[in-house]
């Protein structure tokens, strides 16, 4: 028979734990075990550390205790107390006197600790022989670890199971409770001989650090030493652990839905929509009252242009109003070419491909453009449309620092690859600040990678005539692949890419998003091919919005706020989701129509008034606007 051998990882990064776990496996195993520990440490979330210890040690198979695992059930929890109640009821069949009395012992003390509480649970004293540490439950694994393959991601979930049924079986133990302590993951469980490994689904807020586990100790006290010595020093194999799988749980079919509604109003994250009774314009309608609009991404207010309504109108008269078909079979109309050889004579591009939505075109391009083997080289702030791209595409995902080239240049070196993508925005929606295009296409070019700017914000925008980043940056910093919208500066509707013939041609047979949905109708497409064509004639309109950024930023300044932006989007930072609220509705009372962003779209703790100018609001307009914002973030706490 194979030997076995006990590895432990421990990893740290100036004297701070990182990460650490162990395993018990066959010496045939030992060499890619031990490899799959080093790059769990090395890759570890939690950052790099510079001290990594493996060290494999022979132990004798008659040392070895081989325990058969804990069966695992799963209780429903809609909230905290609920899990918490549960928790309770368990202990108090388990013969625990004072149930609440252990809960809060849980909640209370565990902080910190990387070991246990142990704590008698008919006295209610901690008998931990040291208390900042804890009792460790250590050396012990899955049975069938080394015919699994071995993950540099941790199992949680067959780790937990493992820990809990060497535990469940220590001399005197009653058995455990556990709050996972990682803020993202509210579960915890019960386990014990008698019940098994009962995970409770909710036991704390998503969010919350709060976490610990306590081993429930009934005996006398002189024999504490001899548990914590089976906990600490025993080498256990646990037999049968459960796949990872998530135990069936019969829910109510509604209780998804009632639940996340019941969570986004309770942390002031449930948004509803506004009613408008008007064209998008500097001025809009909502319920019989005129609002100053300054939430539009209709910069240059097209929507609303004479000449843009009547193209829309002219070719749903003589186009009809829907385009029957996707671009490949029957949905292809004069005007979709002509739009497409519009926009690429705009980008000064060879070809251009029009999508129905922006979002279409990034999904459906990055998805195409990289797939498993390639890696994308994303900046943290990029539009959900290309995050949710790069998802679908399977090719590995590293995000960059934003707008960060030294952190670009460090990520690409630290992942290697074939072939891949840079892709960033060229104004961040939320913040309206520019990507550094002539450090980001160099660096792209030098490690062989291709180079991708969503221009939603940027086309009508950017640059003397709105032509957008290449205009402002100049030609030698070209991306490969510019996106862009119809729905923004273009006062319409639909996405497009613009780039090589052999790009266009490509995404024309292999974007899914172009192949499989109808194409724009004839109303959209004329509708912006006449507001591309107006900004081409009228690069005064674009004149317009960046004077009126101008006015609007020196208005916020004098009035108290620091405010600075290159592009029609000026965020106001609040912080606080329910403030930034209580904000935008004043200013809505007042009849200014700014929208408070919060999480998900930013992060958590920095919700914001997003303001976005457009060319036609007027100069007194944008200061009393400005003088509002103020005295709202002043006076509303
Ligand atoms: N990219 C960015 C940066 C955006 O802000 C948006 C729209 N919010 C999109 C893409 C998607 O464009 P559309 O609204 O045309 O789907």
């Amino acid at each position: 028979m194979d030997k076995l051998f006990s590895i432990k990882m421990r990893a740290s990064a100036a004297g701070k734990h990182v990460s650490g776990a162990e395993k018990i496996v066959p010496e045939s195993a030992l060499p890619a075990c031990s490899d799959a520990l080093l790059k769990r440490a090395l890759l570890h979330a939690k950052g790099k550390p510079d001290f990594v210890n493996v060290k494999c040690e022979e132990v004798a198979p008659e040392e070895i205790l081989r325990l058969k695992s804990l069966p695992v059930s799963t209780l429903p929890a809609a909230s905290p107390e609920e899990g918490l109640a549960s928790m309770e009821t368990l202990l108090r069949d388990l013969g625990v006197p004072d149930p609440h009395a252990v809960v809060r012992v849980l909640l209370e003390f565990c902080q910190g600790m990387r070991g246990a509480i142990l704590l008698d649970v008919d006295s209610m004293e901690r008998l931990e022989p040291d208390q900042a540490r804890g009792v460790r439950a250590t050396r012990m694994d899955d049975a069938q670890s080394a015919a699994k393959p071995f993950s540099t991601l941790k199992n949680h979930y067959a780790e937990a199971i493992v820990l809990a049924t060497k535990v469940a079986h220590a001399p005197r133990i009653l058995g455990e409770i556990c709050i996972s302590d990682d803020p993202d993951y509210a579960t915890g469980y019960v386990a014990s001989k008698r019940f098994g490994y009962v995970r409770i689904e909710r036991l704390k807020p998503m969010g919350s650090p709060l976490g610990g586990r306590v081993f429930l100790y009934r005996g006398p006290k002189e024999l504490v030493s001899e548990t914590v010595e089976f906990l600490e020093k025993r080498h256990v194999l646990v037999e049968d652990v459960p796949e990872l799988r998530r135990p069936l749980v019969r829910k109510s079919k509604w209780s998804r839905i009632e639940s996340t509604l019941a969570e986004l109003k309770e942390k002031n994250l449930h948004r509803s929509e506004i009613v408008l009774e008007s064209a998008q314009s500097a001025h809009v309608v909502h319920q019989g009252r005129s609002l100053l609009m300054l939430a539009s991404n209709d910069y240059l207010d097209l929507a609303n242009e004479p000449c843009v309504r009547r193209a829309a109108a002219d070719a749903a008269l003589a186009f009809g109003s829907g385009s029957g078909g996707s671009r490949l079979t029957t949905g292809t109309l004069t005007l979709h070419r002509d739009l497409e050889r519009l926009l690429a004579d705009f980008k000064g591009a060879d070809d251009a491909i029009v999508f129905d939505t922006g979002y279409m075109a990034n999904v459906g391009t990055v998805s195409a453009v990289v797939g498993p083997d390639d890696v994308v080289f994303s900046d943290e702030l990029n539009h959900a449309s290309i995050i949710d791209g790069c998802r679908l595409s399977k090719a590995k995902i590293v995000v960059y620092r934003h707008n960060d080239m030294d952190d670009l240049e460090r990520k690409i070196r630290e992942n290697p690859c074939g072939s891949g993508l840079v892709v960033s925005d060229a104004v961040f929606s939320m913040d309206g600040d520019v990507v550094d295009l002539p450090r980001l296409v160099e660096t792209a070019n030098r490690h062989g990678l291709l180079s991708m700017i969503d221009e939603a914000h940027a086309s009508g925008v950017l640059g003397a005539a709105g032509r957008g980043v290449v205009e402002h940056f100049g030609e030698t910093c070209r991306p490969d692949i510019l996106m862009g919208t119809l729905s923004k500066a273009f006062g319409s509707s639909g996405g497009f890419v613009c780039g090589s013939d052999p790009l266009v041609d490509f995404l024309r047979n292999k974007a899914r998003s172009y192949i499989f949905s109808t194409s724009l109708s004839p109303a959209d497409l004329a509708a912006a091919a006449a507001a591309v064509r107006f900004v081409m004639e009228h690069p005064e309109r674009v004149r317009s919005l960046q004077r009126a950024v101008r006015v609007f930023c020196d208005a916020l300044r004098v009035n108290g706020i620091d405010a600075r932006s290159e592009t029609p989007i000026i965020p106001i930072h609040v912080g606080d989701e329910a403030r930034a609220v209580r904000i935008s509705q004043r200013l809505f009372d007042q009849g200014i129509l700014i929208n408070a962003i919060r999480y998900p779209t930013v992060a958590k703790g920095s919700a914001r008034l997003r303001a976005a100018l457009m060319a036609t609001h007027v100069d007194d307009d944008l200061r009393d606007a400005a003088r509002a914002v103020a005295d709202a973030l002043s006076e509303i706490p």
